[in-house]
């Protein structure tokens, strides 16, 4: 591809300084726009779109810091690069110049050498910039393509996992031997945690660029829970999950579904980071008058208190793979603080190594007896 010969704009009412310039830059092959005053220049800036200006200080009328300004505060001019032509020892001058966004300075007489060596290294990080700034925006479009497309498989994937689940669920209900039903259990619990999986990423893509419509109703948080745990099954194994429930009315305004899959995420966090024979969690709902918490506490292996503050963090986990784990995206804590925030409440963890986990969110609690606010 030939490239583009760069163009430079002088202003300077001196007209003996303007053609000395603009021969000594046309003859190194650069193209020219002269102008003898800084407002006819401005006019034809934004069309013209320099690589570089050459600006005097020194003018009648609209001065080169008032040009300067101007360039500075236009979206489509101010990152055109200003070399100021300033008189010689002016330092007042000069320092002015650059706070004001100027990136040098040449200084009258003109020294050949110096005007050629200032004007080539701005003009070619000039030429940087336009192709870092186009390489950029190139690989946003590329980056949201990718995204989408992996989005669209993502989706796919969960819809042919949503019809495994349905069909083992299925099968399950055969007359199967022991042997073919422990098999069949296992793809079960596999197929689940997939699913949980790319649930997770889909919703934080969509939460992230908001997009996930919450549907809010009354519902009682209880109920909720319980139905978590009563589609938990076989994933627990044999581990001891106990729930504990007040006798109150734990009504929030919320997503029901949405919440329900908070839930679920940490539930299946506390299973799959606690030992599979002497692992035990426990469910606590507790209300305070405008709050309701829900903590899922575990006795696995903890996180270490160095990564506790970044365990909500897009694709973070605590060396997982060291540990073999599998079925691991990283996702499914920041989709709970997501959704939690996107509810106006609040999501957090109390951990130490080797006793355990608590994973807590709180939701703003009803009154007891509000009216249905179905929306
Ligand atoms: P994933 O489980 O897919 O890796 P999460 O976002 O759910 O992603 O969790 C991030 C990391 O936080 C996990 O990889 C794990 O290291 C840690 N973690 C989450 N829940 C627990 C828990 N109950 N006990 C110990 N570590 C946990």
């Amino acid at each position: 591809m030939r490239r583009r010969i760069p163009t430079i704009m002088i202003i300077d009412d001196t007209l003996e300084n303007l053609r000395v310039l603009e021969e000594m830059l046309k003859e190194a092959g650069y193209g020219v726009l002269a102008f003898p005053r800084g407002d006819l220049a401005l006019r034809a800036v934004a069309k013209a779109r320099p690589d570089l200006i050459l600006l005097d200080i020194m003018m009648p009328g609209m001065d080169g810091f008032e040009v300067c300004r101007v360039l500075k505060s236009g979206e489509d001019t101010k990152h055109i690069p200003v070399l100021f032509i300033s008189a010689l020892g002016s330092t007042e001058d000069k320092v002015k110049a650059l706070s004001l966004g100027g990136v040098d300075y040449v200084t009258k007489p003109f020294q050949y050498e110096e005007v050629m060596a200032r004007v080539r290294t701005h003009v070619e990080l000039q030429r940087q910039r336009k192709e870092l700034a186009a390489a950029y925006e190139k690989l946003k479009v590329l980056e949201a393509q990718r995204e989408k497309l992996t989005q669209m498989i993502v989706h796919d994937i969960r819809s042919l996992l949503t019809s495994i689940v349905g069909n083992l669920e299925l099968a399950k209900m055969y007359s199967l031997s022991d042997e073919a039903l422990k098999s069949v259990d296992r793809a079960f619990v596999s197929s689940k945690l997939l699913t949980e999986m790319t649930s997770s990423m889909l919703d934080v893509s969509r939460m992230e660029e908001e997009e996930l419509p919450l549907r809010f109703t009354e519902v009682d948080i209880g109920s909720v829970t319980k139905g978590v745990l009563e589609d938990l099954g076989g994933l627990k194994g044999s581990r001891s999950v106990r729930v504990s429930v007040p006798d109150t009315d734990l009504k929030v305004k919320c997503d029901s579904q949405i919440i329900r899959r908070v839930i679920q995420n940490l539930l299946i966090n506390a299973v799959k980071f606690t030992d599979k024979e002497i692992g035990s969690i426990f469910i606590a709902l507790t209300a305070s008058r405008d709050k309701i918490r829900v903590s899922i506490e575990d006795n696995g292996h903890g996180i270490p208190s160095e990564s506790l503050d970044r365990v909500f963090d897009k694709f973070f986990q605590v060396s997982s793979i060291e540990k073999g784990q599998k079925y691991s995206t990283g996702l499914g804590l920041t989709f709970c603080k997501l959704a939690v925030e996107a509810h106006g409440g609040t999501i957090g963890v109390e951990s130490e190594i080797g006793k355990g986990s608590t994973f807590w969110f709180e939701l703003p609690r009803l009154p007891s007896t509000s009216p249905s606010m179905q929306h």
